[in-house]
């Protein structure tokens, strides 16, 4: 588990160190959703975002390591966005179930708190995916929203879309960081299974290119590389890559044979073949 206050903990050790750190927006509950930058500014950039998903937390946690390791590096180019977790709410109330509310006007929130509180009936809070209104933030982005094989209508502990595509504060804070920084590429990382998605309904050129770049992302991973897009939609990946025509990836890490909710111990055989894919991902896009 990786909680906001532990993210906020360790941003602030890199800014002390020298490292630019921001904010994007906040999330339902008013939560900040930090965003860290390495490299040269005003050059060309790449984003690397996690924890979207609630149980997600410990992709976050791989991100920060990934920050710590690339601020000495040299870089191809510009620099890396970091967004280390997109979900805080989530992933607070996978920690800590109903505690996610802790610290809070106790009038404040009184739907988010009787939704949470009717869901965590049916599912432990430790496996959900979804924010702190039941939205899947993954399926939340204009791309083929509403379409993907699991999409459900009603909120819940995952795969609900929400009321209309960038109904929820932290898919409206990535989409304007999104379009602010106007990236070359983007990488998003989930877990779990240890696979890397690249395509989305992209042209021929866009989709040889893409296909060109998940390679040599995978000769470091290791993953295996998915060709199609597995009938999924509303991902950022997803709107990364038609909307903004820029090559994007899903970085599932771990072992699927690793059940959730993870165990910090679960990431520890996936960080350094990580370690250095932004760096990766950025001389490759800016090449492309
Ligand atoms: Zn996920």
């Amino acid at each position: 588990m990786y909680t906001p206050d532990m993210l906020k903990r360790d941003c602030d050790a890199l800014r002390a160190a020298g490292v630019r750190t921001t904010s994007i927006g906040r999330s339902v509950l008013g939560r900040d959703i930090p965003a860290l930058f390495i490299g040269r500014e005003g050059g060309a950039s790449v984003i690397v975002t996690a924890a979207i998903h609630a149980r997600e937390s410990l992709t976050a946690r791989l991100v920060m390591r990934q920050a710590e390791h690339l601020r000495r590096s040299k870089l191809f180019g510009g620099g890396i966005w970091f967004v280390p977790m997109v979900n805080p709410d989530g992933c607070l109330f996978a920690a800590r179930g109903m505690g996610a509310f802790d610290g809070l006007p106790p009038t404040a929130f009184a739907r988010e708190r009787a939704l949470m509180s009717a869901l965590s009936i049916d599912t432990p809070p430790a496996l959900f995916k979804s924010n702190i209104r039941g939205v899947d933030l993954n399926v939340n982005f204009a791309a083929g929203w509403g379409r993907g094989a699991r999409n459900v209508r009603a909120a819940g502990a995952e795969n609900y879309i929400g009321p209309h595509p960038f109904s929820e504060p932290e898919t409206r804070a990535l989409r304007a960081f999104t379009q602010a920084v106007a990236p070359l590429a983007t990488l998003s990382y989930h877990a779990k299974g240890r696979e890397l998605y690249w395509y989305f309904g992209q042209d021929p050129a866009a989709a040889a290119r893409d296909r060109r770049i998940a390679h040599t992302l995978n000769k470091r991973l290791g993953y295996r590389l998915v060709d199609g897009d597995m009938a999924s939609a509303g991902g950022y990946k997803d709107w990364c890559i038609a909307a903004l025509k820029i090559p994007a990836f899903t970085v599932e890490i771990i072992d699927d044979a690793r059940p959730h909710p993870l165990r910090d111990g679960d990431l520890k055989p996936d960080i350094a073949r990580n370690l250095e894919l932004p760096r990766i991902l950025l001389r490759e896009a800016t090449r492309a």
